[in-house]
């Protein structure tokens, strides 16, 4: 199988919103008149963002949702995307999993594989995504203010005890708990629907990858602002419930791959904003507030200060 019979056989398919999918030298692509295109590109490589003996299927699932996630925290709707791919080998039974993971995630949130590229080499993912937002309407990070409060979807920490688990660490985990948590981690949701309801609701947002203390401090930092976290109202999964309380904070407040989103709103939208999880059939937890002042502090129930030993991943640190 060379490389053009690889493309036509797992990722091609007829263009639909594209005016020119695959095949060409580019892809011609046009927004709908008064949209602007919120562009993401990520890339995984094995050994740093998955394990080597993954399942393809749900590795191109977690692929593609993680792109999706970045379009969810701008309040953008998924429209195309490209597909990198480096390969130590063209396997067949690898390359229709994970192509049938990303279509099944493509099709079902409406984003149209529209170009790409495959080379030989150590596994790597890249994809790119565009999705359309209304001008001026889009989710920044920029726009908390103190008095805001904080909002989490979804339940925080589960997918960070997998990775712990799975790097060798003894958690005191049940199979169904660790079934959970190897499911968050390997299929996460990117909160699509949320992200587009939240315009004009929510005064910023982003997408939790590396952890909420961590990425709440981004928020933060492009508001020119601070944050307080209340650690008795933190959706902490109940699969964690057995483990000790700070390893529970660890994972829920600085454990990465959760994929839920974090946003700030006005307390007068609360009410709002409690009919729309009502309406998605998705919990979300009002979790602390802005406040005026820089970084991220987190609390328990009782106003005292809760370390933690770690506040987000970094792939730079030393
Ligand atoms: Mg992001």
């Amino acid at each position: 199988m060379n490389e053009f019979e690889l493309i036509a056989r797992y990722f091609q398919r007829p263009a639909k919103r594209a005016l020119l999918g695959v095949g060409d030298d580019c892809a011609l692509l046009a927004p709908r008149p008064g949209m602007a295109l919120a562009v993401s590109v990520d890339m995984l490589v094995e050994g740093r963002h998955f394990f080597a003996d993954v399942d393809p299927e749900a590795l191109g699932h977690k692929a593609l949702a993680v792109n999706l996630s970045d379009l969810a925290a701008m309040g953008a709707q998924p429209a195309w995307c490209t597909l990198a791919l480096a390969l130590p080998r063209a396997d067949a039974d690898w390359l229709a999993a994970f192509a049938r993971g990303f279509y099944a995630l493509a099709e079902a949130s409406g984003i149209e594989l529209v170009g790409g590229d495959t080379t030989r080499g150590p596994l790597t993912i890249s994809i790119q995504v565009a999705g359309e937002v209304p001008l001026g309407q889009p989710l920044l990070r920029s726009g908390a203010q103190p008095g805001d409060e904080v909002w989490v979807s979804g339940e925080l920490g589960a997918a960070a005890a997998a990775v712990m688990v799975r790097q060798g660490q003894q958690l005191v985990l049940d199979a169904s708990a660790m079934a959970h948590c190897a499911e968050r981690l390997d299929r996460p949701t990117p909160r699509l629907e949320l992200g587009q309801r939240l315009r004009g609701l929510a005064t910023a947002a982003l997408d939790l990858s590396d952890g909420l203390v961590g990425d709440l401090a981004h928020i933060c930092e492009r508001s020119s602002c601070g944050a307080v976290l209340d650690w008795s109202r933190i959706p902490r999964s109940p699969m964690l419930a057995g483990l000790p309380e700070p390893l529970q904070q660890q994972l829920a407040l600085a454990g990465g791959d959760d994929y839920e989103l974090c946003f700030t709103a006005p307390a007068a939208r609360s009410a709002r904003i409690r009919e729309l999880a009502q309406a998605l059939g998705l919990p979300l937890s009002c979790v602390g507030r802005i406040e005026v002042g820089s970084g991220v502090r987190v609390e328990d129930g009782r106003a005292q200060a809760v370390t933690l030993a770690q506040h987000g991943y970094d792939h730079f640190a030393a």
